[in-house]
C-alpha cells in the first residue's frame, strides 16, 4: 500500500478487525449499488470514502428538487442532471482513487444479469417492492449476497441476504406484494431525512463488515430503527420452507 493510502485509510487500518489486509480487501471489492437515492447517497459516500475499489451505480432518474431533502450526495447545482453522472462526479471529488462505472438504466429482468454479473456484493437502495424482490431473486440466482435497506416515514430496516450462507431472503420476509394502494401511499406519505442517513450508514457498515469478515453480519436478522421513538430493535427472521427463491 502506498504511503498516501496508508494515511488516507489510517483510522481503518488501526482497527484490529480491518488492519492493512482488510483495507486491501476493501480496495479489491466490486460492489453494485442499485438505486442512487437517499440510501445510495449515504451508503456510497461512506463506501467511497472507505476506499471500496470498484463501484457500479445504477439509476435512470434525474435529480429533482424534492430529492435534496434527503439525497445528500446531490447539490442544488445538480438539479436536472442525470443522477448517476452527478453521483460519480461528486463521489470522485471525495475520493479519486476509486473506479465508478455508471449504468443509466433502471434495474429490470432485461438487464439484471448484465448489471450484477461479476459483483462481489449488491446494495439495494431502491424504493419499490417489485424491484427489491427482483434484486434479491437475481442475486440468489447469481449466488451474490445483497444488503437490503427499507424505509417508511420515520422508520427504516436493514439486513443481508446471503445465498452462500443459505440465509433468509426478501421473499421469505415479504412473500406477498402489498396491494397497489398501500404501495402508492408509502411513496406519498413522506420520509424523514435523518432516518435515511441512519439506514444508509448501517448498509455501508454491513458492507465493510462483510468485506473484512468482521463481527456478526445481519444475516437471518433484521435491524429496525424508529426515529420517532428513538428505538433500535433486532428481530430473528425465519426461512420459509417453500420459499421459491432461497429454498
Ligand atoms: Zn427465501
Amino acid at each position: 500500500m502506498e504511503s498516501v493510502e496508508l494515511e488516507r485509510y489510517a483510522r481503518h487500518i488501526l482497527l484490529k478487525e480491518i488492519g492493512g489486509s482488510g483495507q486491501i480487501k476493501i480496495s479489491n471489492t466490486k460492489i453494485t449499488m442499485i438505486g442512487v437515492g437517499g440510501l445510495g447517497s449515504v451508503a456510497l459516500y461512506y463506501l467511497v470514502a472507505s476506499g471500496v475499489g470498484k463501484i457500479k451505480i445504477v439509476d435512470e432518474d434525474i435529480v429533482s428538487l424534492s430529492n435534496l431533502q434527503r439525497q445528500i450526495l446531490f447539490k442544488d447545482s445538480d438539479l436536472g442532471k442525470k443522477k448517476v453522472l452527478a453521483a460519480r462526479k461528486n463521489l470522485l471529488e471525495l475520493n479519486p482513487n476509486v473506479e465508478i462505472c455508471v449504468v443509466d438504466e433502471s434495474f429490470s429482468m432485461n438487464n439484471s444479469s448484465k448489471i450484477i454479473a461479476g459483483s462481489d456484493l449488491i446494495l439495494d437502495g431502491t424504493d419499490n417492492f417489485e424491484t427489491k424482490a427482483l434484486i434479491c431473486r437475481e442475486a440468489y440466482r447469481h449466488r451474490i449476497p445483497s444488503v437490503y435497506g427499507g424505509l417508511s416515514q420515520w422508520e427504516g430496516q436493514v439486513c443481508i441476504f446471503d445465498p452462500n450462507l443459505s440465509s433468509v431472503c426478501f421473499d421469505c420476509i415479504y412473500p406477498n406484494k402489498p396491494n397497489q394502494d398501500v404501495e402508492e401511499n408509502c411513496a406519498d406519505l413522506g420520509i424523514i431525512g435523518p432516518t435515511v442517513g441512519v439506514i444508509g450508514s448501517l448498509m455501508a457498515g454491513e458492507t465493510i463488515k462483510w468485506i473484512t469478515s468482521s463481527g456478526k453480519p445481519l444475516v437471518d436478522q433484521i435491524l429496525t430503527y424508529d426515529c420517532l421513538q428513538g428505538d433500535f430493535q433486532k428481530f430473528q427472521v425465519e426461512k420459509r420452507k417453500d420459499c421459491p427463491v432461497c429454498s
